[in-house]
């Protein structure tokens, strides 16, 4: 398992034949260990995904694995599983056995949850590391002993750099949601832990899309990993409906509210594209709608406000919950009845992470985006990345924009 050359010739499609055993497949198929089905059974984990069906027996045989998967489809448990498995439990070195890399805080966190979920009774020890928290508690953690770092790249590369984090052995390295990395301008970060990393090691890597910058990596720093695609046709989960509206920019607001009213969500994600808007329009739900069941969260809020927002949020206290892309992302609550896209995303992969949120784990969702006229081509953009027309619906006393005339496109209108 030298992480020197890389091979993307064998790769493996097994997505169809993955799709055939499902039925049949339980996690007794796997070869897992007995402690560890049974944490999975108390975990309430009934038969595995096909991300876990997929992965697991091929991490546990010991290949470099790229699983292209998105998040509520069980992919943590799909590396956590394996890992639990093959740490040595009786083992002279101190140092970490296995680094989880991770883009955001919140999914450090979840991870990390997850870890300690199915860990059981297993005398691992695992941490989350990330910004914005002491790095004194965590220079202390490290000190006393850690199988399992999950950690933002930024953080665990400062403790390489100080000397508190020893690399020399890590034998499993993970790379979750790579894409998501490489968007927030984590490359240079992870390319520097990845080189530090012990060349005898096994990594796996997830990511919702396999753009060129993540085949680079993996052909630079994996050794002839086997490509795995749980990625659906339609990117965006069957289980999600999928609207939009035609809005001017000033009636976007006025528009939301009525949106809230009428939908009244169980619990809804309402994103917007920067930090400052995401502040605004929280501000103003406060104000208008119910200041005890809004929140927020975006990367200027402390990380203690951040991690109180969330288990909030987790809990069923939010119903409406105010976010940027950036720690949006990775949240994983499995109520999440809808999202609605404020502002429309820049890129499409966006969308498709945005509109994660919701329908996990097959449960119903759905999504609305407001697109304003000069945003027409983000849409586009993003219809061309799903493989299906959003559907265009109106909503009473808000105006909609009669923008959408180009030939040959199929469009819906449907009156909400
Ligand atoms: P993930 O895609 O890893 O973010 O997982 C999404 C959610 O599915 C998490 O809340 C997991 O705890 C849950 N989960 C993972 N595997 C299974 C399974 N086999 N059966 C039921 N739930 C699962």
């Amino acid at each position: 398992m030298t992480g020197a050359t890389a091979n993307l010739d064998n790769q493996t499609n097994v997505t169809k034949k993955t799709e055939k055993r499902k039925q049949k497949l339980s996690f007794d198929t796997l070869g897992l260990d007995p402690d560890l089905l049974a944490t999975v059974a108390k975990a309430g984990y009934e038969k595995p995904t096909p991300v876990q069906a997929g992965l697991i027996p091929l991490a546990l045989e010991g290949f470099d694995l790229i699983g292209q998967a998105r998040t509520g489809t069980g992919k943590t448990a799909a590396f956590v599983l394996p890992i639990l498995q093959l740490l040595e439990s009786e083992t002279d070195v101190n140092g970490p056995q296995a680094l989880v890399l991770v883009p955001t805080r919140e999914l450090a966190v979840q991870v990390q949850t997850e870890f300690e979920k199915l860990r059981g009774d297993l005398p691992f020890r695992c941490a989350a590391i990330y910004g914005g928290h002491s790095l004194r508690t965590q220079m202390i953690q490290l000190k006393q002993g850690l199988d399992v770092i999950v950690g933002t790249p930024g953080r665990i590369l400062d403790h390489l750099k100080r000397g508190t984090l020893n690399p020399s052995s890590v034998t499993w390295l993970v790379l979750d949601e790579a894409d998501r990395m490489l968007d927030i301008g984590f490359r240079p970060d992870i390319e520097r832990i990845l080189r530090q990393c012990p060349k005898e090691r096994q990594t796996l890597l997830l990511s919702a899309t396999l753009p060129a910058p993540i085949l680079q990596i993996a052909k630079q720093y994996m050794y002839r990993p086997k490509l795995i695609n749980f990625s659906t046709k339609s990117l965006a989960s069957e289980t999600i409906e999928q609207f939009y509206f035609s809005v001017a920019e000033q009636q976007k607001y006025d528009l939301l509210l009525k949106l809230l009213q009428r939908e009244n969500p169980h619990q809804a994600i309402v994103f917007c594209r920067t930090k400052m808007g995401t502040q605004r329009l929280f501000r103003k739900l406060e104000r208008d709608f119910d200041s005890s069941s809004v929140a927020t969260i975006h990367g200027d809020m402390l990380q203690n406000q951040r991690d109180r927002t969330m288990k909030n949020f987790r809990e069923g206290g939010t119903k409406i919950l105010v976010a940027t892309d950036v720690v949006g992302r990775g949240i994983d609550v499995s109520d999440i009845s809808h999202i609605i896209n404020f502002d429309i995303p820049q890129l499409s992969d966006d969308y498709v992470h945005r509109v994660g949120r919701t329908g996990r784990m097959g449960r119903q969702g759905i999504a609305f985006t407001l697109v304003t006229p000069v945003e027409r081509n983000l849409l586009e953009g993003i219809e061309k990345r799903i493989g299906k027309p959003l559907i265009r619906v109106e909503i009473e006393g808000i105006e909609s924009i009669d923008w959408l005339t180009s030939p040959g496109r199929r469009r819906y209108r449907r009156a909400l």
